[in-house]
């Protein structure tokens, strides 16, 4: 008996509790209609104005180190001086290497606050902040036509392996974002796959970087890339060794061309002090 009594007030009580939990979430959300509390800043936590295009508030985006106008017109990289009108500028990278793409273009400089939320995006499970990135990518490749209208968009692929691992591959990320504001088809994941781990290659000299790349990506269809101009998304390009693999690959499986296009780059001293560019 004593059982029968107390059991079911507390069960009245407990419907009562949930009903009125109910009805709070269903005020609350409508408050939440009517008054949507404002996106934060991906970066620094700061309230973004309402209606607000980017995931990235004003100051953290004037923090930034955006590559300028004057960089080497093959790879992208920042340069100290100017272009001259006749001829090309090229880094000092690029007056040693024989390309396969056809050019890469970077939004920004692999340092400072920059280079740090790429580390944040690779290895803080930061997702959101890599569509923010992506929505950079894509405004500032939209105004700077980096992109050729013809193109299909592909993110340099993950190992299956580090791809378990971190759970999402960052340049699909930039990917994503990048087509808020750059209406261009991008190719299914797995039209490319990466058939093992690299590694950590900061260590190595330029020609290492590239032999020990030879060989790890596969396009298992190639009726996929087949007679289609690409352009591949990266987080980062240090001697261009895993773009030109890649477009190895790709111009063997049929490919017509391929164009890069990279979150950051990194930037060699000498041509920032102006002795490494040299012209055609
Ligand atoms: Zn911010
Ligand atoms: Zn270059």
């Amino acid at each position: 008996m004593l059982f029968l009594t107390k059991f079911p007030k507390r069960n009245a009580w407990g419907k009562r509790f949930l009903i009125g939990e109910y009805l709070n979430n269903i005020w609350q959300s409508g408050l939440d209609l009517l008054f949507p509390s404002p996106a934060l800043c991906s970066i620094c936590g700061r309230k973004l104005s309402i209606g607000a295009l980017l995931g990235l508030c004003q100051s953290c985006l004037e923090h930034m180190p955006w590559v300028g106008a004057v960089f080497c017109q093959l790879c992208g990289r920042p340069l100290a001086i100017r272009q001259r009108p006749s001829g090309e500028a090229r880094c000092s990278d690029c007056t040693r290497t024989q390309h396969f793409f056809v050019r890469n273009r970077a939004i920004g400089i692999y340092t400072g606050s920059l280079k740090e939320q790429i580390q944040e995006l690779k290895y803080r499970y930061n997702r959101q902040l890599g569509i923010d990135l992506g929505q950079i990518m894509g405004l500032v490749a939209k105004h700077r036509q980096w992109v050729p209208k013809t193109a299909h968009l592909l993110a340099v692929p993950l190992y299956a392996e580090r791809l378990r691992q971190r759970g999402y591959n960052q340049a699909e990320l930039l990917l994503d974002g990048l087509q808020d504001f750059l209406q261009v088809p991008a190719l299914e994941p797995g039209t490319v796959i990466r058939r093992s781990a690299t590694g950590a290659s900061s260590h190595l000299g330029p020609r290492a970087r590239r032999a020990n790349l030879q060989g790890v990506f596969q396009v298992p269809r190639p009726g996929q890339v087949a007679g289609k101009v690409l352009c591949v998304i990266d987080d980062i390009y240090t001697t261009g060794a895993t773009l030109d693999e890649l477009t190895r690959t790709l111009l063997q499986a049929g490919a017509q061309e391929v164009y890069g296009l990279t979150l950051s780059i990194a930037v060699d001293e000498q041509d920032l002090l102006g002795h490494g560019p040299s012209f055609d």
